[in-house]
């Protein structure tokens, strides 16, 4: 057995001194018999140098007779190796200590692929930083020093904004390089004993811990709201992000883990509804804000099959003739115990669930057909604008083809119908949205663009796109009562969209004087309660004929 077993044996005596070694034994530490016979056995470990741990293993020997444990050894070539190490005593016929025996086995490589596996169970592979399972872990330690210290600690949630674009536009090698890049630089944005994780796809937590000062949070959050906004060089490629952050605090906003983490969702879910790039703390109206918003996904999901949605048309006035010209489509839900819901209340949650494309289609149809019904009326030229969000240009889903189909089917002209989009939608960094604008301007749909005034549009994305119209935000014109700024804004947005070869809707017009006023400066349509509410179809149609704002004045 001695000569045959797999396992490394040894036989010493009660000082430790080796009289004889197996086949085994030279297999795996590469020295023969000859070479360790009369040597000490410690000589064969790395650790020879540390008495104490050496001394604890002679103490538990002399003591219970046995030790067993994991220690490195030195390969003769160098190589240090651990081995998996059972001293046992042989006791004489007096009961005396005789001998000892070692039988040991190279568990390098066992070790190796443990931690290897344990590495990939609580790590994340692309970014290197602590995944879901280990910042659980980590998050019940943090709670538990606060416990002691008292002092506050910080749960943060990172959500990437729009980081699906990039990935669908550049690819997902890109998509992996921008995430390795997010991950170093928040990292580098807190201080070394605090814990960033990621959690999968673009969600990232960062726990604060043991804060001091109550400003340390708020001054992080910016600062990584500011790092994540700087271009990142994918290889050839730029990119630019932003992010929206949530955050709780322990042990003033929940008293476990599970709750700190769906209050640091929520807390970022708000500042995503508050245009993204922000950051905001948790407040408990959330929870209920969410058990509300979740109620109403579910219930929207079957709002489009239960036929609860109202398409209404407001109608928009040519000021030099006085005549309705146009009409904007605008969704409402006619929910069965809410009562009638205006977009706001809906259009947020029909856009984070995707139900906006299904919406957006139906919305689509209906206008389509109601344009239909405005040419057999005999108005050839009149159109429907139709909104359509940043969301549904993003969504593959959102197929542009089947809108031109139904016009066809419909034998329609693709100019009755104007698509309105909004400024954001020109900045954004990816391409596939530009792409798809473009797509409906060879289809020859015409373009508007909503909220004019209120971001950072420039004249040269006017020109690039072929914008046809645009509308001036309602905030310019209720200011034109005022003073003598807001006729000076209106004036010279017409002036430059009228040099652009750009048509101008007035939007929000609700007295008589800013529609003087508007008309005095050449602005071409103009909306609003003055001449119109929202109204349904068949009103619409009666109202054609009515002149809404009569030139003569
Ligand atoms: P928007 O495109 O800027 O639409 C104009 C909003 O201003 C409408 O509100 C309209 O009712 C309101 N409005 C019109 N005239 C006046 C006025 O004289 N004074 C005031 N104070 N308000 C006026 P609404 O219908 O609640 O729509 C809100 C927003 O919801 C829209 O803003 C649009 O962004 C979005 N929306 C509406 N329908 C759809 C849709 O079918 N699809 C998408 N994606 N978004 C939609
Ligand atoms: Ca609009
Ligand atoms: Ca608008």
């Amino acid at each position: 057995m001695y000569q045959n077993s797999s396992e490394g044996m040894m036989v010493t005596d009660t000082s430790g001194i080796i009289l004889s070694v197996n086949p085994s034994f030279s297999r795996i530490s590469g020295y023969l018999e000859d070479e360790v016979v009369g040597r000490q056995a410690y000589e064969l470990t790395s650790d020879g140098k540390k008495p104490h741990m050496l001394n604890r293993i002679r103490h538990a020997i002399y003591h219970t007779g046995q030790w067993e444990g994991e220690i490195w050894h030195r390969h003769k070539d160098g190589e240090h190796y651990l081995v998996s190490l059972r001293f046992n005593t042989v006791f004489n016929e007096d009961g005396k200590a005789f001998r000892l025996v070692a039988l040991f086995s190279d568990i390098t490589k066992k070790k190796a692929s443990e931690e290897l596996i344990w590495r990939q169970a609580n790590f994340d592979g692309l970014t290197g930083l602590p995944n879901r399972r280990m910042f659980h872990e980590r998050l019940l330690l943090e709670m538990k020093k606060t416990d002691r210290s008292h002092l506050p600690m910080a749960l943060v949630f990172i959500d990437l904004d729009h980081f699906k674009e990039i990935n669908d536009t550049l690819g997902h090698d890109y998509g992996d390089l921008l995430l390795k890049e997010v991950a170093s630089r928040l990292s580098h944005c807190v201080r070394g004993t605090d814990i960033v994780s990621r959690l999968g796809g673009d969600e990232f937590t960062v726990i604060l811990s043991e804060l001091r000062y109550a400003g340390d949070v708020a001054r992080i959050a910016q600062q990584i709201l500011e790092k994540m906004t700087a271009p990142f060089n994918l290889k050839q490629e730029i990119a630019q992000i932003s992010s929206s952050i949530g955050i709780t605090l322990y042990p003033d906003d929940a008293a476990d883990a599970d709750t700190l983490l769906k209050n640091a969702d929520q807390a970022m879910y708000a500042a995503k509804q508050q245009g993204r790039n922000r950051f905001n703390y948790f407040a408990p109206f959330m929870q209920e804000a969410t058990r509300v918003r979740m109620a109403l996904s579910n219930e929207l999901r079957d709002a489009v099959h239960r036929d609860e949605l109202r398409l209404v048309f407001q109608p928009i006035v040519d000021l030099s003739t006085g005549k309705i010209c146009k009409a904007e489509a605008l969704v409402r839900w006619q929910h069965p115990v809410r009562g009638l819901l205006s977009p706001s209340e809906f259009i947020a949650i029909a856009e984070s669930s995707g139900m906006i494309v299904s919406i957006g289609d139906w919305v689509f149809q209906q206008a389509a057909r109601q344009a239909k019904r405005m040419q057999q009326l005999g108005y050839p030229d009149f159109q429907i604008c139709v909104n359509k969000s940043a969301w549904q240009f993003r969504d593959d889903g959102s197929n542009y083809q089947q809108w031109l189909d139904l016009l066809d089917e419909l034998e329609m002209y693709p100019k009755s119908i104007v698509i309105e989009i909004t400024e954001n939608l020109l900045l954004d960094p990816t391409h596939a949205v530009n792409e798809k604008i473009l797509a409906f301007q060879h289809a020859h749909m015409q373009v508007s663009l909503d909220d004019f005034g209120t971001g950072y549009c420039s004249v040269a994305f006017l020109k690039r796109f072929n914008i046809d119209y645009i509308k001036i935000d309602p905030a310019f014109v209720s200011n034109l009562a005022g003073g003598a700024d807001g006729i000076t804004l209106c004036s010279a947005i017409v002036a430059m969209a009228h040099k652009l070869s750009i048509k101008v809707i007035a939007e929000g017009i609700e007295t008589r004087q800013q529609m003087s006023a508007l008309r005095l400066v050449g602005c071409d349509f103009g909306q609003g309660y003055f001449f119109s509410k929202p109204v349904l179809g068949p009103e619409l149609e009666k109202s054609m004929e009515m002149e809404l704002a009569p030139v003569d004045n």
